[in-house]
């Protein structure tokens, strides 16, 4: 049984090209950056080589912009915790209902320690309710996060309006584009974003790397200390294999990202349409008129999600019901929970997100597959 991958928004296969430009680093490149010695000393090129790579996917204006973390939850600490305890006054902290946990914690974590904390609204299509959060930023000094993309719908949020209402405001703004990067074009030298969170293993570069892009003149408070390192906003000897990995991942990103859509886009649509076509009481979550070209989220009435996803594994097919952190518990998706799908639906959703080596077959099997897994499903169902 060959594996049916569609689930890039949980983790990405390490691309070819990525893997060979970090091997140098596993064999015979493997001194310490910081050494004032050439062996060690020569590998710190090749970091900022990296820099000016994830620099250029972005559009930093400047590669010393880029801080490297460990993933993209630190990076969304970083901004969050580390941004709020840099300003002056205890900010007020605006952010969304439909956040990951790498955002909802930090948040959490300011509000324990006294910061106003408020939690926006989405409507039924997972769009953020704009006129609230002009009226909030407006209340006071503001650190707003709101995500690029959402990773269980695939809905993108409009950062440059609401980027412009936060800076109006006096306020900083940090975006989780942690399911955007290297799937929409971006320039955020252009845009009105301070902050901005990006993963590796999100884009065919290893677990174990992150980014934090940190526009000139915002102050962090770090989160790791006791060395010098990334300009001292985050301590410890730097990942060398995984950040050269990362600038490789980004290059190819940059390169590929146009076609590559199209043609992720077009195999997503297929999925989707077929499937709607097959499943009576299926819907799609989420406002499809602005969504990432790889994702769909789908609920089936009457039917459970993790039920779906286990017969769907017994087929060698890998979807989720959403994040990966909440997969595994029969919670409902706090993400759908604040769209207002339906009791019924809600527990019946799964997510597919396809990516670079997808294939045409993958969506042939699903599409084989899945209509005989809920049909059997709902023979089950008390519900039906
Ligand atoms: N933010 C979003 C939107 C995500 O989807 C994820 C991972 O699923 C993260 C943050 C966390 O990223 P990492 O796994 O690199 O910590």
């Amino acid at each position: 049984m060959s594996l049916v991958y569609l689930d890039n928004n949980a983790t990405t296969q390490i691309a070819d090209e990525v893997r060979d430009s970090m091997m140098p680093f596993l064999t015979d490149l493997w001194g310490n950056p910081s050494s004032m010695h050439t062996f060690g000393g020569q590998v710190k090129k090749y970091i900022e080589t990296a820099r000016e790579q994830v620099a250029a996917l972005i559009g930093a204006a400047d590669p010393q912009e880029i801080t490297f973390t460990s993933c993209g939850s630190e990076s969304n600490n970083l901004a969050i915790r580390g941004g709020g305890e840099a300003m002056d006054k205890s900010p007020h902290v605006i952010t969304s209902k439909v956040e990951h946990a790498a955002v909802s914690g930090p948040c959490h974590y300011l509000e324990d320690c006294g910061f106003r904390l408020t939690k926006l609204d989405v409507d039924g299509l997972g769009r953020l309710d704009l006129d609230t959060l002009q009226r909030e930023v407006k209340a006071g000094k503001n650190l707003t996060s709101i995500m690029w993309a959402n990773n269980e719908t695939g809905v993108i949020f409009p950062v440059g309006l609401i980027g412009e209402m936060v800076q109006e405001a006096g306020g900083l703004f940090h975006t989780d584009a942690v399911q955007a990067v290297g799937k929409l074009p971006m320039n955020v030298s252009e845009l009105p974003i301070d902050m901005l969170s990006l993963s590796g293993h999100k884009m065919h570069a290893p677990k174990g790397v992150g980014a934090l892009y940190i526009r000139r003149g915002i102050k962090v408070k770090p989160l790791v200390l006791g060395g010098h390192q990334e300009r001292g906003r985050r301590a410890g000897t730097e990942n060398v294999p995984c950040i050269v990995g990362l600038g490789k991942a980004c290059e190819l990103a940059g390169k590929m990202m146009d076609d590559e859509n199209m043609r992720v886009k077009a195999m997503r649509d297929r999925l989707e349409e077929g499937i709607l076509d097959v499943c009576p009481g299926a819907r799609i979550n989420g406002d499809i008129s602005s969504r990432l070209p790889n994702t769909t989220n789908i609920s089936f009435d009457y039917i459970e999600g993790e039920a779906i996803l286990l017969m769907l594994d017994d087929c060698g097919i890998c979807a989720s019901t959403g994040s990966a952190c909440a997969s595994g518990s029969l919670e409902p998706s706090h993400v759908l929970r604040a769209m207002s799908v339906p009791g019924n639906a809600v527990h019946g959703s799964i997510r597919f997100s396809l990516g670079t080596y997808s294939t045409e077959e993958n969506v042939d099997t699903v599409l084989t597959e899945l209509p005989r897994v809920v049909h059997r499903l709902r023979e089950l169902s008390p519900f039906v």
